[in-house]
């Protein structure tokens, strides 16, 4: 978060932006200063231009945005960087026509602004019937060049947004419209293959035509749409496994009386990094590692671990479907859990603890039988 500024907020979203996205002005004041023949008006030119395009990227990622907020999803902040916006919403919703909608929204942004920049065109009589002619640097430094530059940005982003392929939208669109006849899992393979598919030949054409960066490109949308169906296999795998197969009872736990230096030695001795507190059996909160490493730095070793727990986590029971759990791990971005039955303290669940029940029941698929009929 310190690498980043804030812009503003909106609806609660605060839009921030990359402490390296001056460079990227530096660069197009440098760039288009050179192709308008060197001067100022080039370099301003430039500047102006890329600005407006991260003006559209903001927009399309405030079409995501909004989106989710409609369907209860919180966003917690828009990011920008040189290599253009991130929404990050809580998570995305399973169901298909909330996942679709999201995913559509921001590209719909930009397709929308591209039709109300050429109503305007044609209203004020700009020309940008030949926008690439335009771009080739035939319009100079003028308005109608600017114009055409962002109409033609405005295309670009929405229809390089709709490659149907992991992370971009349109792999998500693919997914959720899928989804709407199969099972989620089947939609997400689908998907990927596509998307590994398009990175392939992708791939191809760029190294025939010695496209690095393209490549680069090629590369990452690989990875991206291996890793999502890697996901999305491993969460469903868990379904009908509960939290008492996997999670530790023997875990270490914090009494209310203990303080930070307790705990950090507690965590050097036994290499477990969240902590249940504990009064007797009695459940009264949790403390993760980036809460105690926090409160480490700003309240010091001497302070009682029952002024820094949290308390907002909800702890899982025993009982629970390890399907759950995992989705809850990602929504609240934490990577433990407590684990109370009964109201009693019973232990902690771990990232950790169901990556290696999914590996066994992979595996060894007797050695686990499933808790519940999934
Ligand atoms: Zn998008």
């Amino acid at each position: 978060m310190n690498a980043s500024l804030k812009l503003f907020t909106v609806r609660g979203i605060d839009v921030r932006i990359h402490i390296t996205f001056p460079l990227i002005l530096l660069w197009a004041a440098f760039q288009f200063g050179l192709s308008a023949g060197g001067n100022v008006a080039g370099a301003v030119f430039g500047v102006t231009a890329v600005s407006l395009l991260f003006v559209l990227i903001i927009l399309h990622e405030l079409g995501h945005s909004f989106a989710a907020q409609y369907y209860g999803v919180p966003v917690k902040q828009i990011v920008l960087s040189p290599l253009g916006g991130v929404a990050q919403l809580a998570h995305m919703p399973e169901k298909p026509i909330q996942e679709f909608v999201i995913a559509i929204a921001g590209p719909a942004v930009n397709v929308l602004a591209a039709a109300v920049m050429w109503a305007t065109a044609v209203i004020l009589s700009i020309n940008i019937s030949n926008p690439l002619h335009i771009l080739m640097g035939a319009g100079g430094v003028s308005l109608s060049a600017l114009f055409a530059y962002v109409f033609v940005y405005n295309i670009f982003l929405a229809g390089f947004n709709l490659i149907p392929a992991f992370p971009m939208d349109g792999g998500r669109v693919l997914r959720a419209l899928l989804a709407m006849r199969l099972e989620f899992s089947r939609a997400t393979a689908i998907a990927s293959a596509v998307g590994r598919a398009f990175a392939v030949i992708m791939g191809l054409y760029a190294l025939f035509n010695g496209a690095i960066f393209l490549i680069l490109i090629a590369v990452f949308i690989f990875s991206a749409a291996t890793q999502e169906n890697r996901a999305v296999k491993v969460r469903s795998a868990l379904r009908g496994y509960a939290v008492q197969q996997a999670y530790a009872p023997a875990a270490y736990r914090l009494s209310p009386y203990h303080n930070l230096q307790h705990a950090v030695d507690f965590m050097l001795m036994s290499g477990q990094s969240s902590f249940p507190v504990c009064q007797g059996e009695l459940y009264l909160g949790f403390v993760t590692r980036p809460r105690l490493e926090q409160a480490l730095q700003t309240r010091g070793r001497h302070t009682w671990v029952s002024h820094i727990m949290r308390r907002d986590i909800s702890p899982v029971s025993p009982w629970d479907d390890l399907y759950d759990v995992q989705k809850r791990m990602e929504v609240e971005g934490v990577d433990a859990l407590p684990v109370v039955g009964d109201g009693r303290c019973l232990g902690i669940i771990t990232r950790r603890h169901i990556f290696d029940l999914h590996r066994l029941a992979q595996s060894a698929p007797r050695t686990l039988p499933k808790a519940q009929s999934a």
